[in-house]
């Protein structure tokens, strides 16, 4: 679909997964920052993928407080080949800073294949564990990967967290939403074979629901050949909104709602 360039603005919106992080924003992260506010975007959760760029997230936070940017720290699962004591001890003390918000990310991803499953399976549990412990909420990337995914996470009874970049259907949802997860959908539910994933985004329950852009990664249509940037969430949100047959800046408001109440934040509103 194709976003009317004088489509009205969005309010209170929140990309509630994204890696401004990342060197990819090194030459011109204050503009992408500003055109992120300029959107409509108030909240930021700035993910972490390893101890060196949660540290990294959590600088960020500091220099663009005032952004609402919030974040993260945790090993992603292609980069669980590294998981052993030293970064045990690293996420320990990142994740119980006061600054930290959640725990991730961490997951499995049995389609790319990165890591040794095994060290990914350990991984992925000892951040659930941490998670539980420290009472905060955990982020997981799951890709090809839902049996093993929810069978770590219904391990972890009464863990809280989100599902992020959400890729499989109805079916696999309501397995998330009944272990207490919310679920977030990012620049993929805009693809064209993606009608599983809308259908998903079509049903899932308007408190449980968020949209992120998982950028630089992972542009939403019709970006999907640019840097993904924050920005865009306003387009993923629309194409949400659309299937959910709902008004955009109603699901806005309350998508981004949802993402300062999992993450505890107080941002404006
Ligand atoms: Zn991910
Ligand atoms: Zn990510």
């Amino acid at each position: 679909m194709t976003v009317p360039q004088d489509a009205p603005a969005l309010a209170g919106l929140a990309d509630s997964h994204c890696h401004l992080n990342a060197a990819a924003f090194d030459g011109d992260r204050a503009e992408v920052i500003a055109r992120a506010q300029a959107a409509g975007v108030e909240t930021m959760i700035v993910v972490g993928l390893d101890p060196e760029s949660s540290e990294r997230a959590m600088d960020l936070t500091r220099l663009h407080g005032s952004a609402g940017l919030a974040a993260t720290a945790g090993l992603h699962p292609h980069e669980a080949g590294r998981f052993g004591g030293a970064i045990r001890e690293s996420l320990e003390r990142l994740c119980a800073r006061e600054e930290c918000c959640a725990v991730g990310e961490t997951g499995l991803d049995w389609f790319k294949d990165w890591a040794p499953r095994d060290d990914q399976l350990e991984s992925f549990r000892w951040q659930l564990a941490l998670a539980r412990r420290l009472d905060k909420p955990v982020v997981i990337h799951s890709r090809d990967a839902h049996e093993d995914t929810i069978r770590l996470v219904e391990e972890a009874e009464g863990v809280r967290g989100v599902m992020h970049c959400f890729s499989y259907g109805p079916a696999e949802m309501e397995r998330y939403l009944d272990a207490g997860l919310s679920i977030s959908f990012s620049g993929n539910v805009t693809y064209r074979s993606a009608d599983a994933i809308r259908a998903a985004a079509a049903t899932c329950p308007a408190d449980r629901l968020l949209v992120e852009t998982d950028s630089p990664y992972l542009a939403p249509l019709p970006h999907r050949r640019e840097r993904a940037e924050p920005a865009h969430v306003a387009t993923t949100l629309r194409r949400v909104a659309e299937a959910r047959r709902e008004d955009p800046a109603a699901l806005a408001a309350r998508a981004g709602d949802n993402t300062r109440r999992l993450f505890g934040l107080t941002a404006a509103k």
